[in-house]
């Protein structure tokens, strides 16, 4: 998928409504971001809002992330701008609630932290 990020400003805040809006994706994809490591501008309040640059920063890592060859048990982290191995016993997997493939098997990702600096970094399985 490619975003326009043209249209996003820097130094403009963000809600997920109208990241949806402007990016034209819908707002469980951005829901997912977050917990593969889209920075909140405050955590703990609502509504949430993300920063343009931090948006921007982190839609050009997971374009970068694809050109990465990971290994079974790696992930990329976005942080480190490298492929890690996630900090023991923070692995958990979701279904995404996508059926995929010819055989229409579950999608599930792997949520983790990064091994060196605690990022979350996630991979479909
Ligand atoms: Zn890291």
């Amino acid at each position: 998928m490619t975003y326009n990020l043209s249209k996003i400003r820097g130094k403009t805040a963000y809600t997920t409504r109208e990241i949806s809006e402007l990016l034209k994706v819908n707002r469980k994809t951005i829901l997912r971001w977050l917990k593969e490591g889209l920075l909140l501008l405050a955590p703990n309040k609502t509504p949430k809002l993300v920063m343009g640059y931090d948006l921007k920063a982190f839609i050009q890592a997971k374009r970068d992330s694809r050109r990465v060859k990971l290994n079974w048990n790696e992930f990329y982290c976005l942080k480190c701008k490298k492929a890690v191995l996630a900090k023991r016993g923070s692995e958990h997997t979701e279904k995404t609630g996508k059926n995929i493939g010819l055989e229409n098997r579950e999608q599930e990702i792997i949520y983790a932290k990064c091994k060196g600096c605690s990022t979350p970094v996630a991979r479909f399985i």
